[in-house]
């Protein structure tokens, strides 16, 4: 008996409060009904609160069996409480502001790229591209990586690439990426490519798995701007991740600032670059992939578009 019904419909010794404003007529129907006054007169109920003193093996039974359905109704009632919220959120509010469903993205492998969430938007699933250029040549200006077994790989010489498609205002971007699985090289030399997304210092892409090097030229360092705040580094020849939170700047009607553009890393899902304001005044940006020499492979590319809370300025 660790819980009580008082007058008010409240649930004491549990950490649930049900104030009546915020329950539906219907659902108190649920409620079994606890006889006040008859309570009060056996000496059960004393200000409108069970007084455990005078519980016999009877009321007990008699309880028990009252609050059984009550318990079995508990769920619904605890969903019922967290739509209304105690009036914070009237219905109306909780319908119309009701955060979107996004089906997440499933877990990458080394032998297979997770899902794509449901609303990004895909700019390499592992067939072609098609959605990429290159350095322009003849009047060509695709992309001259190679494409094979669901990846993309740097061919030496070819140029950066980047692609065709921008993403406006804030977003996330997740990449995969693979340094070669025979080592070559120490330091700088050694599966070094870059991920720029536009207006933001490079993302810098190296195998850094017990490879010393220059701090802010890491594996997720932004590039001579920020060094890594830890080395989250898989292996070489194994598949590793980057997510990217780019936030960028805002301004207010008087042409100030009033929140400045900044980015997040997370390497392998460590958060390794948190709010780091570098970058982030143009007001969309694509994504460009480095060709520093070295066979690196990409793969499952895509962004989301995020709606953040934007900063109103004192007046607005
Ligand atoms: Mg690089």
């Amino acid at each position: 008996m660790a819980n009580a019904v008082t007058r008010n419909n409240r649930i004491s010794g549990s950490h649930l409060i049900l104030p009546s404003s915020s329950i539906d007529k219907k659902l108190l129907l649920l409620i079994p009904r606890v006889d006040l006054k008859a309570g009060a007169k056996s000496g059960v109920v004393r200000d409108g609160q069970f007084d455990h003193s005078y519980l016999n093996l009877l009321s007990m039974k008699y309880y028990l069996l009252t609050l059984t359905p009550f318990f079995a109704n508990l769920s619904i009632l605890q969903a019922q409480v967290s739509v209304s919220d105690a009036g914070r959120w009237n219905k109306e509010q909780v319908k119309n502001e009701r955060p979107a469903v996004v089906t997440p993205p499933g877990h990458t492998t080394d032998s297979k790229p997770g899902a794509v969430p449901s609303d990004a938007i895909v700019f390499f699933d592992g067939r072609d591209l098609s959605k990429w250029k290159g350095r322009a040549k003849d009047g060509n200006d695709g992309a001259n990586w190679q494409v094979k077994d669901g990846f993309m790989e740097v061919v030496r010489g070819t140029g950066s690439i980047q692609t065709r498609n921008q993403v406006e205002g804030d977003c996330q971007w997740h990449i995969e990426w693979c340094t070669p699985a025979e080592v070559k090289g120490n330091s700088q030399g050694r599966g070094n490519s870059g991920v720029f997304i536009g207006g933001y210092p490079e993302v810098q892409v190296l195998d850094s798995f017990k490879n010393d090097t220059y701090p802010d030229g890491q594996a997720s360092s932004l590039y001579k701007k920020s060094v890594t705040l830890v080395n989250a580094s898989r292996g070489p020849g194994k598949w590793q991740t980057y997510d990217i939170i780019c936030i960028r700047e805002k301004k207010g009607a008087d042409g100030k600032v009033i929140q400045p553009g900044s980015i997040t890393v997370l390497h392998n899902g460590v958060v390794t670059q948190f709010a780091v304001q570098e970058g982030g005044k143009a007001k969309s940006g694509g994504l460009s992939l480095q060709d520093h020499g070295n066979p690196v492979r990409f793969r499952n590319i895509w962004a989301r578009k995020l709606v953040v809370p934007r900063i109103k300025p004192s007046g607005n």
